[in-house]
């Protein structure tokens, strides 16, 4: 009996498991961790190229049902955990780690916005989520579905949609399509940000009023003339910026509150108030 509680939705269809298999393509070293094995479906085929697989599962019944299923891989490892709260650099040993999962759709955007703080110990994600999920995770400026997922998304990783899966692959069928996407963390970050939570602050601020222009979307936080020396127009929406533009706002943010605040969060450093 799935749970809903638990977003449950067991993939049943070979040929679907098959690619996902495909898309993943694993390898008998690679440190593999599945995030919500559910019943096993993907786990099993996983397990069979790859016997040290770690998993993390919140719904306490279905872990006998997996170590019963799994008993012949010795090397299985069962983390009986919250996803979201779980600190994924504990299972790091001397590779970075491929995080797989068909995920739970009640809470994909905070649990990929918790991987991805996470992404300095992955080499790639692959997960399903829901279709519209996806599409927003790909959005680039100007689409309507471009907004804070895409943004910080992007900030770390490439995003590389792969395939459409129907609700009849799963057991109970979803109500929504899905789709598999494929995360893969920058080696270097194409436009680091100074300051991490100014810049999500900023991309929050903006898409809350997104709708809005620029001007009257992030008053309170940026006047009209940093836009304006940032060489960013004002009328714009915020649908219209990049993640460059985002973190040139960002970065302004953050370098007028060290002039405002010097030596703030730099003790030591005094080459960081002398030219004040
Ligand atoms: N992987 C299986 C499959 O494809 O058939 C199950 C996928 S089902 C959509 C989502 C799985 O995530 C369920 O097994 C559910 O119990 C588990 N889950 C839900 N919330 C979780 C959380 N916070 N942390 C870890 N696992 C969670």
């Amino acid at each position: 009996q799935a749970r809903k509680r638990f977003g449950q939705n067991f993939l049943h269809d070979p040929g679907v498991i098959e690619r996902i298999i495909r898309s993943i393509h694993p390898k008998a070293d690679d440190a593999i961790v599945e995030i919500g094995p559910g019943l096993g479906a993907i786990t099993e085929e996983i397990l069979a190229v790859n016997p040290k697989l770690q998993v993390v599962e919140l719904d306490r019944d279905l872990i006998p049902v997996l170590r019963t299923k799994f008993f012949n891989y010795p090397d299985f490892h069962i983390h009986e955990a919250d996803a979201l709260k779980f600190d994924f650099s504990q299972l790091v040993d001397e590779k970075p780690l491929r995080i797989i999962g068909n995920l739970p759709y009640n809470i994909s955007t905070p649990l990929i916005f918790h991987l991805l703080s996470q992404s300095g110990v992955v080499q790639d994600m692959h997960f399903m989520l829901q279709k519209e999920v996806v599409q927003r995770m790909a959005a680039v400026p100007g689409d309507n579905n471009y907004g804070r997922l895409g943004i910080m998304t992007q900030y770390f990783c490439k995003v590389q949609p792969l395939f459409e899966v129907g609700p009849g692959a799963f057991r109970p069928a979803p109500k929504v399509d899905s789709a598999i996407v494929r995360l893969v963390p920058h080696a270097e970050l194409p436009h680091p940000a100074k300051d991490l939570v100014t810049l999500q602050a900023v991309v929050r601020t903006a898409f809350n009023a997104r709708r809005k222009t620029l001007r009257k979307a992030l008053a309170g936080l940026v006047t009209v003339e940093q836009l304006q020396a940032l060489g960013i127009n004002d009328g714009l929406r915020p649908e219209n910026l990049s993640l460059a533009d985002y973190v040139s706002i960002a970065d302004a943010l953050t370098d007028e509150k060290s002039r405002a605040q010097p030596g703030e969060g730099s003790v030591g450093d005094v080459s960081g108030d002398s030219h004040d």
